[in-house]
C-alpha cells in the first residue's frame, strides 16, 4: 500500500477534477477487462446532476477533450471509451476492446461516449459536436453489430436517485433533454456521404 507517486486527477459527481492521492497499483488502469463482443452504445454528457445546498445544480462541464482524456486517463475508477467536445474534437480513452466504467450495471458489452456538455436540458448542442458523434457512431457500427436501438441514453440504463432538498431526484438524466436524438437515429439510418 504505497501511495501512487502519480497522484491522478478524480472525476467526480458534477464533473469536478481534484488531485488525490492513490494508494493502490490499479490506480493508473481506466481499462477493463478484454471483450470481443459489444452490443450497445450508451451516450453521456459530463455534467451534474449533484446536490449542493439543497439545490440541484449542474458543474456545466467547461474545457475541452483533452482536458477531459486527460481526466478520463488517470481516474483510477471512471473509465469511458470516447469523449467529443463542443468543437468537435474526438478523442478515445479506454479501447474499444476493454470494457469502461462509465455505467453501473450497464458495463458489460457497452461502448460509453461522454459529451462535454451540460446536459441539464437548457444547453443546446452545437452541429460540431453532434456531427463528430455522428461520424463516431457510425464508425463504431462498422466494428460492431449495433441496432439503432441500442444506442441509448445513461438516463434510461441507470435508474439510481439523489436526495436532495427533500425531494427524490433522478441522479442519471444524461445526455439531458435537449439531446437531438431524432437528428442523430435519422443521420444513422440515412446513407453517409462516403457511401456508394
Ligand atoms: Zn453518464
Amino acid at each position: 500500500m504505497v501511495p501512487d507517486r502519480r497522484a491522478p486527477i478524480w472525476c467526480v459527481a458534477g464533473a469536478i477534477c481534484v488531485q488525490l492521492a492513490c494508494y493502490s497499483e490499479s490506480c493508473a488502469a481506466t481499462s477493463g477487462a478484454l471483450r470481443t463482443e459489444v452490443h450497445a452504445i450508451i451516450i453521456h454528457t459530463i455534467s451534474g446532476p449533484s446536490c449542493v445546498d439543497g439545490h440541484v445544480v449542474y458543474s456545466g462541464a467547461p474545457g475541452d477533450t483533452a482536458r477531459w482524456k486527460k481526466c478520463f486517463d488517470q481516474d483510477p475508477v471512471l473509465g469511458i471509451h470516447y469523449i467529443i467536445d463542443r468543437m468537435g474534437n474526438v478523442a478515445s480513452s479506454t479501447p474499444e476492446n476493454r470494457t469502461a466504467n462509465h455505467a453501473q450495471g450497464n458495463n458489460v458489452g457497452t461502448l460509453g461516449i461522454e459529451l462535454v456538455h451540460s446536459g441539464d436540458g437548457k444547453e443546446a448542442f452545437g452541429d460540431a459536436q453532434i456531427d463528430a458523434l455522428i461520424n463516431l457512431i457510425r464508425s463504431i457500427r462498422t466494428r460492431y453489430d449495433i441496432a439503432i436501438e441500442n444506442i441509448k441514453s445513461h438516463a434510461e440504463v441507470d435508474k439510481r436517485t439523489l436526495q436532495c432538498g427533500g425531494q427524490t431526484e433522478k441522479a442519471r438524466l444524461d445526455p439531458g433533454a435537449n439531446f437531438p436524438w431524432s437528428k442523430l437515429r435519422k443521420a444513422l439510418t440515412s446513407r453517409s456521404p462516403s457511401e456508394p
